[in-house]
């Protein structure tokens, strides 16, 4: 009892102090950054309030956790291929629809030849027209498993509709480079879509000269975006990161397989990029706990960390439009 009364004293106290303290270093912080002054001057560069109300949408039960080749799956994939369409995206090669099939587990059946859809969208550069920058996102997610619906908000309908903010960023804003916006399929059956895309560029491998690869970008405890792939191009670890730093959110390079953490290498879409040699990076968080969980869900989504992270790729991609030349 005595100890906790000390302890409770003494937590005032400590509090009390650091209240007092942190006022002083807002004061001085405020002289060179006023967050306040900040948003305001910021500009907008998307529909915030319509990229979440996607994101709301396609994590919801009416998709019934987009798993490959089940009826959840094709309705995400048409809805995509409506939002392209209402963004005035260009197709690729007379669709939308890249559809493969390949040989697989599909979600809890047994081994055996699954039908896929990339949705791919086009916006022609004003320079460099026939060189690519892939910004991709998979769109399909786990299913459902003993009646629970696996909806993957952060899983990656957050990737998928921050490309639509990145698409309607892109169509006001006309990048130098070509820009492919890929939704793919069947990334949690092994990075089917990606890997199909690239061994069967409709563009040629040789033109495609960066993936910017969302996947998980939705929520993190500690406030903190991953940035993969960085270490393996000189131009993505001294010239665009240092190019794209946030003052909300905490950004960190890593997870390459140099720093002794879990190696993302080829844990995701990017991974069939890096094999062909065509530099990426990765935008994602450490996996939390409802990490292919049935409680991946949107209540779960921290919207201002998902806002500022879909910001640091707007800021990525132009970062990279300008610096390959
Ligand atoms: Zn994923």
């Amino acid at each position: 009892m005595t100890k906790l009364k000390i302890f409770s004293v003494f937590t005032i106290l400590i509090a009390f102090l650091a209240f007092k303290n942190s006022e002083k270093i807002l004061e001085t912080f405020s002289t060179t950054y006023d967050p306040a002054k900040q948003d305001k001057a910021a500009p907008i560069l998307f529909d915030e309030n319509q990229q979440l109300e996607d994101l709301k949408y396609l994590s919801s039960d009416d998709f019934m956790g987009r798993a490959t080749g089940h009826k959840g799956g094709l309705k995400a994939r048409d809805f995509i291929v409506e939002k392209f369409q209402k963004l005035g995206l260009e197709k690729l090669n007379g669709s939308y629809i890249q559809s493969f099939d390949f040989k697989g587990k599909s979600h809890h059946d047994k081994p055996t030849e699954v039908t896929a859809h990339n949705v791919l969208g086009f916006i022609k550069g004003s320079k460099y027209p026939d060189q690519y920058i892939v910004l991709g996102a998979h769109y399909d997610h786990l299913g459902v498993k003993d009646g629970k619906i696996f909806n993957g908000a952060d899983d990656n309908a957050s990737g998928t509709c921050a490309l639509f903010s990145l698409a309607s960023y892109l169509k006001e804003n006309q990048p130098k480079h070509s820009v492919i916006f890929a939704a793919w399929d069947a990334e949690e059956l092994g990075l089917q879509g990606a890997k199909y895309f690239v061994e069967n560029s409709i563009v040629g491998q040789d033109n495609l000269i960066l993936n910017l690869n969302i996947d998980m970008i939705g929520r993190n405890a500690n406030n903190e975006l991953y940035i993969c792939g960085s270490r393996y191009h000189e131009e993505l670890k001294f010239d665009l990161v240092p190019a794209i730093q946030s003052n909300k959110i905490k950004l960190s390079t890593g997870h390459d397989g140099a720093d002794g953490k879990d190696d993302w290498t080829f844990a995701s879409d990017h991974g069939p990029f890096h094999k062909a040699g065509i530099p990426f990076l990765y935008f994602g968080v450490e996996d939390h706990p409802d990490y292919h969980r049935d409680t991946d869900e949107f209540s779960s989504i921290n919207q201002d960390f998902y806002i500022e992270a879909t910001k640091v790729l707007v800021r990525a991609f132009e970062k990279a439009d300008i610096m390959y030349k």
